[in-house]
């Protein structure tokens, strides 16, 4: 009698495909954002609706394998081992519905922002995404979602206003502030460990008026600008939102042309206001004199690949944390450690503002409510062997000494390791996560990037 090879009935019962290791497309298909991550789970199921997703949970189930959910994989070093894991991607999920009078956007779990800012911004509206356009709108929320517009209107995650998903019962549920709500403060910063998710709902923001850009200085100004930026940056008001990074771009045809394989001390900003405002906000920084400056009044499309990050996938390591402050001391010991003299092979060292509302609990928050800190710090490298691969985490350890003084923890989107995930909550949160985890998947069939464990 013939049986069925594993999977085969998994993939009979679905209309998309399951992949696996004798696939010829196995290794395009499980590859990630970051090259550097071997990732072999069991079988990647590749549904195209909710059905689909059904049959996969109920599959693994039925299999004693657990489930990962993902959605373009930005974020997957952080699983760690998933030989008795079904990854269950949902990039086929590509439904986009904009209702621009309602200023509500209804997305399938497999859309990265580059999807949906553009057309948005047509209609003068804004999302709370992030810095790189190639982020799947999923993964950001459910971690919570730290972008240009954060200290005017907080985290994505908080602006999420229903959650389809499919749970470890096998159920299709639509989550919201009345419907399972213990459920939907978990979903909005408690990652992929109650369900898979398949659709998102969120609230956008009217612009009027956006002044935004970047200001390029010589690498070798960098303690100067980090200075007068760290001092500028208390001063500024919530609809200000500045970064400032040291980056060593690759001569690489994404980056643009008079920047290309060039090193720089960036100062980024994003103003809901007026130019002549936002020029007087920006002086202290301007006033040292940029290479180049490129504010000006945009429309609300110019924020989404403003901060130039990578398009395709590439290799890379990386560091964050979230900072009460750099103060003078500070920013010298990060500059003589990745700065321009230390021979800091480092491609990005970010700085990025919080506070604002970043800071502020508002009613009905999930679980990821706030981010604590002043400052966010996200630094990476891209190692193209063995020896800039050990060059590469010898700088980012170097910066994590640095900074060590000033860190008050840890935010889980840029954490792209495997790791306690109690680190990135209060006693509180992190007691309740586990109690809605206890409530939904009792078994832990499901597996986020950072793991929450059923309460006992
Ligand atoms: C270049 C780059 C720029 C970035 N910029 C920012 C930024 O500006 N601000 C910021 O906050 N973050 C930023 N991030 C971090 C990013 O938000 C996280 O890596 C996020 O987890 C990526 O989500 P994803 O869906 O793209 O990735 P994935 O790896 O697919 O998903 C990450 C995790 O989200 C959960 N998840 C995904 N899909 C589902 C689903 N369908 N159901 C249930 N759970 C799911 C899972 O736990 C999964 O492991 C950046 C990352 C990169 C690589």
């Amino acid at each position: 009698m013939l049986t069925a090879t594993p999977f085969q009935t998994l993939s009979r019962q679905m209309s998309g495909r399951v992949v696996t290791p004798s696939d010829s497309d196995w290794d395009a298909t499980r590859q990630v954002f970051n090259l550097a991550t071997d990732l072999r789970p069991a079988a990647v199921a590749l549904p195209r609706d909710a059905n689909d997703v059904i049959a996969a949970v109920e599959y693994a189930r039925a299999s004693d394998l657990r489930v990962a959910p993902q959605a373009t994989g930005h974020n997957a070093d952080a699983y760690g081992a998933l030989e008795d894991t079904l990854l269950v991607d949902v990039r086929e999920l590509q439904e986009v519905s904009i209702d621009a009078p309602a200023r509500r956007v209804r997305v399938g779990a497999g859309v990265k922002w580059q999807s949906v800012a553009p057309e948005l911004s047509e209609h003068g509206l804004a999302a709370l995404h992030g810095s790189s356009p190639d982020v799947g709108v999923a993964g950001y929320s459910l971690g919570g979602g730290m972008g240009w517009l954060a200290r005017t209107y907080g985290l994505q995650a908080n602006s999420v206003t229903a959650i389809e998903l499919v749970t470890a019962d096998g159920r299709a549920t639509r989550v919201d502030a009345d419907h399972e709500p213990d459920l939907f403060w978990a979903l909005r910063g408690g990652n992929g460990n109650f369900g898979v998710v398949t659709a998102i709902e969120f609230g956008v923001y009217p612009v009027e008026n956006l002044y935004a850009g970047v200001m390029f200085f010589p690498f070798g100004r960098a303690a100067e600008v980090l200075h007068a930026w760290s001092e500028l940056v208390p001063t500024l008001p919530d609809e200000m939102m500045s970064w400032a990074s040291l980056l060593q771009f690759p001569d690489a045809p994404f980056v643009p042309e008079p920047v290309r394989g060039g090193s720089f001390a960036v100062v980024y900003g994003a103003f809901f206001g007026t130019e002549a405002d936002g020029r007087a906000l920006l002086r202290p920084v301007r006033e040292l004199g940029p290479a180049m400056d490129t504010f000006a009044m945009v429309r609300p499309a110019a924020l989404a690949d403003m901060a130039m990050d990578p398009p395709d996938p590439l290799p890379f390591r990386i560091t964050s944390a979230l900072l009460d402050d750099l103060p003078h001391a500070g920013v010298d010991d990060l500059v003589a450690a990745v700065g321009p003299e230390s021979g800091s092979n480092l491609a990005m060292v970010e700085l990025r503002q919080l506070g604002g509302a970043l800071g502020r609990q508002t009613p009905g928050a999930g679980a990821r409510a706030t981010l604590p800190g002043a400052l966010s710090l996200v630094a990476l490298g891209v190692p193209e062997d063995e020896a800039s691969e050990a060059t590469v985490r010898a700088y980012l350890e170097s910066l994590d000494r640095a900074v060590g003084p000033y860190r008050v923890g840890d935010y889980a989107n840029f954490v792209m390791e495997p790791t306690d995930a109690s680190r990135f909550f209060d006693e509180e949160t992190w007691a309740r996560l586990r109690e809605v985890k206890a409530l939904y998947d009792p078994s832990d069939l499901f597996r986020g990037n950072h793991h929450i464990p059923p309460a006992d």
